[in-house]
């Protein structure tokens, strides 16, 4: 009510002074009344010209949605527009913050690396985030607004969004990705509807490795079992010789080693899964290493293989001595295996001049067809399965060696042509190379890996 009386007063007093005003201009023509009247009424006037205009002036002002600061009258009007427009100012300060906060929330859900999208009770796309959009094939903008069914047709998300029965998921192929997209419904508000998704090609290529390995491990096993069960039944029904029995005895230890192997293949790849990574500070004479494969060699290859070891002198490398033996003892064997008699493997170290060191096993054998070299590391792959098989190969061999290399940073690298010989070269970091004494080593370790390769 503060603002009544100022206002009323000023009315009268427009009247007061207008009547005043009115009695001096009548005296002089002796009509002082009639003066007072006409100068009141012209008060009266004034006065509710100035508050129309004031007021017009405020409505302009609402009328332009509150640009700027409303009219800075004295009065009632001045009242009101200050009064309005404080609560205008706060009202845009609220929408402001929910605002900030609505795209907080959604910048949430933008980030999450599942797939998010709202439909409305008729199955329009209300918001979808980037993810949803890759899965669905969508474009998060351009296709709001539109009904789901008619940008995605894969009859099974079809069926699952009608049928209203959303307990479980469904897996669709993504139209957008072309992998494997679990699709999750979420009814919510009045037919509203949350869809969730998650791309599980991944997941689903390890579950089917997974059935691969327990395939191919069982597959493995029951080969030389069946060996087994046939002859401990000869042995048993048959009247054998000394001779035969000496045979079937010896056939029956090959299959057990042959077992005995897959299962040590087995367990290093579990250990080497599953167990920390070799540590950083504990080093292994290459030289070594080169030693100890180097006698595996010569009693696998009796004779049949010119036998090279060159180039490690001072070197060495940081990591696992019992992984490092295995991955080279694994390089060397298959060296020696897919080379025929007369053939040679040079087994030599080459520091790089990055720092980076490579062990390199180079055989003249039988070598390998370009297409199987991206798969050759994968468990079980064979180039040939009965020449692997009728040399005691298990098939995991190169998967241990990837992982080691991997494990201690390193790589790899495969090179071959069939009929001409393969290079596998173990590659570490420089970070886990070293010589003996700092610098002249390296040197050294060079100049003698250019002899091996001038030779
Ligand atoms: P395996 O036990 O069968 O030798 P690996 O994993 O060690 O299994 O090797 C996978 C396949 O790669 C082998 O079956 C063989 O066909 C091929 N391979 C590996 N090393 C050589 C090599 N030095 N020369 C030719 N082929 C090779």
């Amino acid at each position: 009510m503060g603002w009544l009386i100022p206002r009323l007063l000023a009315g009268v007093l427009s009247v007061v002074v207008g009547a005043l005003a009115g009695i001096v201009v009548g005296s002089v023509s002796h009509w002082p009344a009639l003066g007072a009247l006409i100068g009141a009424a012209i008060g009266a006037l004034l006065h509710g010209f100035v508050d129309a205009w004031r007021g017009h002036r405020f409505m302009d002002w609402l009328r332009r949605q509150q640009e700027g600061p409303a009219p800075r009258d004295a009065g009632f009007w001045g009242e009101v527009g200050y009064r309005v427009e404080r609560s205008v100012r706060a009202l845009e300060r609220r929408v402001d913050a929910e605002h900030a906060h609505l795209d907080q929330f959604l910048s949430a859900i933008e980030a999450s690396p599942n797939g998010v999208m709202l439909l409305d009770a008729s199955d329009q796309i209300e918001w979808c985030n980037s993810v949803a959009a890759d899965h669905f094939g969508l474009d998060p903008l351009r296709d709001r607004r539109q009904r789901i069914t008619n940008l995605v047709r894969s009859p099974v998300f079809v069926t699952y969004l009608q049928s209203g029965d959303y307990d479980e998921a469904v897996n669709i192929t993504g139209p957008g990705s072309g992998g494997t997209v679990a699709v999750l419904i979420r009814p919510y508000g009045a037919g509203m509807k949350l869809v969730l998704s998650q791309d599980i090609t991944e997941r689903e290529r390890n579950d089917a490795m997974r059935r691969d390995f327990v395939a191919n491990v069982s597959h493995e096993i029951r080969t030389p079992l069946t060996v087994l069960a046939g002859f401990i039944e000869t042995m048993g029904s048959l009247p054998l010789t000394e001779a035969e029995r000496r045979r079937v005895l010896e056939l029956m230890s090959q299959q057990t080693v042959r077992m005995q192997t897959l299962v040590g293949d087995l367990l290093t790849l579990a250990q080497l899964e599953g167990s920390p990574r070799p540590p950083a500070d504990r080093w292994v004479p290459v030289h070594r290493l080169f030693a100890q494969v180097r006698s595996d060699a010569e009693a696998l290859s009796s004779g049949r293989h010119a036998l090279r070891f060159s180039g490690a002198d001072a070197a060495q490398i940081a990591g696992a001595e019992a992984e490092l033996l295995s991955a080279l003892a694994n390089l060397v064997n298959n060296a020696v295996r897919y080379t025929p008699s007369g053939g040679s493997v040079d087994v030599s170290w080459t520091l790089r001049s990055d720092g980076a060191g490579e062990i390199e096993v180079r055989d003249s054998g039988i070598g390998i067809a370009r297409e199987h070299l991206p798969r050759l590391t994968e468990r079980f792959y064979r180039v040939d399965g009965s020449r692997s098989r009728d040399t005691g190969g298990t098939g995991l061999g190169l998967s241990i060696v990837k992982h080691v290399a991997q494990r201690h940073g390193g790589e790899l690298e495969v090179r071959s042509e069939p009929g001409k010989g393969s290079s596998f070269k173990l590659i570490f970091p420089a970070a886990r190379v070293r010589g003996a004494e700092p610098g002249g080593d390296a040197r050294r370790t060079v100049q003698s890996a250019d002899r091996i390769d001038a030779a």
